[in-house]
């Protein structure tokens, strides 16, 4: 990757930098995504949170219930309210919306998740994996990227 992705919320309040490409790129077909989002799916980009590098603004979290468990922290502009990135769990790991990145194009899923809520319209190419609900990242993810998440996650 030779320049850093950038992007940020609809106003323009919120501007954050990408440092390095992200460990890893769902593509999340679920239930919870759809509602949030009001569209097909949610593509996310998986990244240490300190690899994303706040220029301006200050996103806000809003806990979102999902229909089991524990619900989502999701991070929105405080004036625009667009939703930048979210928490599963652990802080250290952030998962920005690809949606939100000044060149959308720039990034493509590596995986696909939860396909057995996928709207039928939806076709997913046969390149990338596609999982009925989630998957193994320890057989998936490259192993820089799990050394990275190691490490981030050791601290
Ligand atoms: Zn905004
Ligand atoms: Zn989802």
């Amino acid at each position: 990757m030779s320049v850093p992705r950038e992007g940020g919320c609809a106003c323009g309040s919120v501007r954050y930098r990408l440092t390095s490409d992200p460990l890893f790129t769902h593509c999340c077909h679920c239930l919870n995504c759809q509602r949030q989002t009001g569209s097909a799916f949610v593509i996310n980009l998986l990244i240490e949170a300190d690899r994303m590098e706040l220029l301006a603004g200050d996103p806000q979290p809003v806990d979102a219930p999902r229909d089991v468990g524990s619900p989502q922290r999701i991070y929105r502009c405080p004036t625009c309210q667009v939703a930048v990135y979210s928490e599963y769990g652990r802080p250290e790991v952030r998962f920005v919306r690809a949606g939100t990145l000044d060149d959308p194009s720039s990034v493509m899923p590596d995986v696909h998740i939860f396909t057995r809520s996928k709207l039928g319209w939806v076709r997913l190419p046969d390149s990338v994996p596609a999982f009925e609900v989630y998957y193994d990242s320890k057989a998936l993810w490259p192993a820089t990227s799990l050394e990275r998440l190691d490490a981030v996650l050791a601290v």
